[in-house]
Parts: structure tokens; sequence; C-alpha cells
């Protein structure tokens, strides 16, 4: 970016909540069933029918608020927003509008430095989904309702953010906090978290915002970073050669990398706001609220702390343990069989994040059970097998559900701790390898690794690795000295 300007970035995240029913109506929120088989009256809004607030979508929007330090409002209430859009067979939607649920709140963001900044959380409300237009699958558009009145969250930042990674981090944060709050699963390609980003740029030092455009349509974190820095850079573009921005919705096109003007057709949401007349208030007394707190689970900030200081762990791998709150969990399960804290955290952060990330699937998905990944570390740290055999007997273990034990024993890997066997075959590599020896008596220490190389290749690995690095070194310095 030209260090003449800066950004301005304020996001909008929807997130589609975990409840088993609508906001509204008693219609199941399951994703996947058949087009328009979730409906009722209610979320289908013939005329007549009331509406009825689900209390879990209050609770778990209020667990939000506390997570992100939001004043929780006593007093909150429903408006309903109208526009035309076929998928929102109602004509409106309704959400909260001068009176949300969650207000003033803020998250501080961690930068690879390690220096933080915080980020303003203006409110957070509770709305319902609207239906799905779908496009590809016949000449003409077809409509499915059934996300039509699913409960959704809407968390509106202030304007601090700067810069595209500042953007990721910030939803990343989101995402976490969502996450360990059982609230939503936080799966931005599937789009239960969606986000939207108004960027304006100026000239650095300069206080009026400039003019905004917003931008839609960004399915993965990773194009939420690279659609705001593009945006940044067209608008500084613009303003350089002399023209002026246009305030208009922009969607991000993913496949060219690359942002378009959304169609007429798309846009011109004018929307008009009044006060949902079918529902009361929303009343958060103390009561309610210290019942919902205390429902409120260990937060990130707050297990990795306890991480460090109970197991010992480095930072580093503390704030990588604790990102998602299933693979803490899965470490957590991990120290339950083996209070190898220390190795039991380098085998999830290393071997089984690796295999995640190469399967591109979630650690509840993965193969190896935690159980299984603690009783590993275990024959490694009692002498049973070496760390190198382990690494096979892992790889055994993602291919066939069996325990290490059994793997071990049906493969033969038990490790050789028998000095007098370990000595034998020491000796026979010694004097087959006789012009290596002369070479270590010189004083040429490298040799040394060749010997151990040698043994762990006749013994298959399965050598106990302390047993042969101390028997070589008295034999070779042994050598030495005669
Ligand atoms: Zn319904």
């Amino acid at each position: 970016m030209d260090s003449k300007y800066e950004a301005v970035i304020g996001l909008e995240v929807h997130a589609q909540l975990l409840t088993e029913s609508k906001i509204f109506c008693g219609c199941s929120t399951r994703f996947g069933n058949a087009p328009n088989s979730n409906v009722c009256p209610i979320c289908l809004g013939h005329p007549g029918v009331l509406p009825v607030l689900n209390k879990k979508v209050v609770e778990f929007i209020s667990l939000m608020g506390m997570a992100t330090n939001c004043t929780i409002n006593e007093k909150s209430t429903f408006a309903r927003k109208n526009y035309f859009y076929p998928d929102l067979p109602k004509g409106y939607q309704i959400s909260q509008f001068d009176q949300p649920i969650c207000e003033h709140g803020f998250v501080n963001i961690q930068f690879p430095d390690k220096s933080t900044k915080k980020i303003g959380i203006t409110r957070i409300h509770m709305e319902e989904d609207a239906g799905k237009s779908i496009h590809d699958q016949s000449f003409e558009t077809l409509v499915d309702v059934n996300r039509c009145g699913v409960p959704l969250m809407e968390i509106v930042s202030e304007p601090d953010l700067r810069t595209g990674t500042e953007a990721y981090l910030y939803l990343s944060i989101i995402k976490q906090l969502v996450q360990y709050l059982g609230i939503c699963d936080g799966n931005m390609e599937e789009g239960s978290l969606r986000c939207d980003a108004n960027i304006s740029v100026r000239l650095k030092g300069e206080t009026k915002l400039g003019t905004k455009t917003e931008v839609k349509n960004m399915n993965s974190f990773r194009n939420v970073e690279k659609a705001i820095s593009y945006e940044i850079e067209r608008q500084i573009d613009i303003i350089e050669d002399g023209g002026t921005i246009v305030q208009q919705t922009l969607l991000w096109d993913a496949d060219l990398n690359e942002i378009r003007p959304m169609r007429s057709k798309e846009e011109a949401h004018d929307y008009r706001y009044f006060p949902e007349p079918d529902l009361l208030p929303v009343l958060v007394d103390e009561n309610w609220k210290n019942e919902i707190s205390a429902n409120l689970p260990e937060l990130p900030d707050v297990r990795r702390k306890r991480f460090i200081e109970n197991f010992k762990l480095p930072e580093y791998n503390a704030d990588i343990l604790t990102q998602s709150k299933s693979t803490a969990d899965y470490y957590e399960n991990v120290i339950k069989v083996t209070n190898d804290y220390k190795s039991a955290s380098n085998w999830v952060m290393v071997d089984v994040l690796k295999i995640l990330n190469d399967k591109k699937i979630d650690i509840t998905e993965f193969q190896i059970s935690s159980k299984n990944l603690g009783k590993l570390i275990n024959l490694i740290n009692e002498g049973t097998i070496s760390g190198k055999i382990a690494k096979d007997v892992f790889a055994n273990m993602l291919e066939e559900d069996k325990s290490p034990e059994e793997i071990v024993k049906e493969k033969n890997l038990l490790q050789i701790s028998d000095t007098s066997e370990i000595e034998k075959i020491i000796e026979e590599i010694l004097s087959k390898n006789q012009s290596q020896v002369q070479e270590y008596i010189d004083g040429k220490e490298k040799v040394f690794g060749f010997f151990v190389g040698q043994v762990m290749r006749e013994t298959k690995g399965k050598a106990n690795p302390k047993i042969v690095n101390d028997f070589l070194r008295k034999k070779l310095d042994g050598l030495k000295v005669n």
C-alpha cells in the first residue's frame, strides 16, 4: 500500500446459530433436508401468524456478548427490515435496529510479533436468515426457503481495522470464540459464518472518512484478506489518478481474484425499518444474565494460560493447541493417558495437524484416537519402541483402527534393548568398515553418525538409540586410546 494512505475497514459478520429450531417457530434448522420441507406458516409469513422468540437465541447471543466484553442490554427490541426478494416470502426480515441486545464491546487481535490491537465491537444483534435462491441447477432460478427463520447473530465491528491482514485476524478471533462457545460451527466455506466489509481510504492524518464501498461474497478467510487488500489498492489507484470513489456494493470473484460491481438487479435494497408489532421487547434481567454467564465456558485466552502454567508448555505450543477448541480438547484427552505433556504437544502440533492439513479434515474426524496417541507416547517413554519406530506405528494407526500395542506386537517392532545383541551388531559393523574406523581414530568426529546409521539399518530402526550411542562411543574411543 502507498504509505501516504490508510484504509478504514469495518466488518459485519453473520453467524448461523446452532439451535435445533428456528428463531420464531418450531421448524428444524437442519441443513441438507429436502428443499422447502423445514417450513411452517410462521416462517413463511402467512397472514395472521405470530412469531415466538426462541430463548436459546437470546442465551447464545448473550454468551457472545459476554465473551467480547459487550454490555448486555436489559431491554432490546425487534424491528422489521422491509425489502422484496424472491427468497423472502414474508417481504421483510425480523432483525434488531435501534435497540440491539449487545453493544460497546471489543476483542484483541494478536500479530505474529505478539503485539496486540484492540478492535471495537459496535453491536451484536439477533435476526432471522432469508431463504436461498439457486441459480445453477436449472434454466430458471429455484428457491429453497428452508433457511427462512434460521437464527443469525450479526456482529458489527467499529471501523478500527486498517489492513486485510487485520481483518483476517479479527475474523479468526470471532470464529474461535463462536466455536469455543459452541454457538456456531464457524464454517465460512459452508456459509454458517459470512462476512461483509465496508472499506474506505484516506490520507494519513486525515480524520474525515473517505467514501466507502461494501464488499460481499468473500467465502473464505483467505478471500477476505485478499479481497480487502485488492479493494484498498483499487481505491488508492483511483484517487491517485484524480478520480473519485463511488459508493457501491462490490462482489469478490474468487476465481478471477478480482472485484466487480453487483448488478443493479442484485442490489437496490432500500431498507425500511419499523418496530416489529408482533414481538414484545426482550428483557434480560440480572438473574437471567447470571444464569447465562454461569454457562460461559473457558475461553481461548484463559485456556492458553492454563496450558502454559499447568502443563509447562512453551507459549508457541499453547497458542497453536488452543487455536481451535477441538484441538485443545484432543490434546487434553491425550494427556489423560500420558503425563509427558511436552511430547504430547509436539505429536499433536506436528504429526496430527500435518495430516489434518493434508486431508483438510477437522481433528474430530481424525482416525487416531487421543487414547491411542497417548499410549504410543508411553511406549516410547517406557523404552518399548524407539521414536523412529513410533512414527511407523503412527502411520499404521492411520490405516487401521488398532492400538499401538497391537501393531507393535503384530509387526514385531519391539525395541532391542538387549545390550549383548547390540554389542554383537556393533562389532560386526566396525569390522566391516575399517576405513571409517580409522577416520574416527584420526579425529573425524562426523563418522560417528555413519556408524549409528549402520546399526539402525541393521536392526531396522529397532535398536535402543541410547544403548547404541553409549556402546559405540565406548568401543570407538577405546580403539582411539590403543
Ligand atoms: Zn417454521
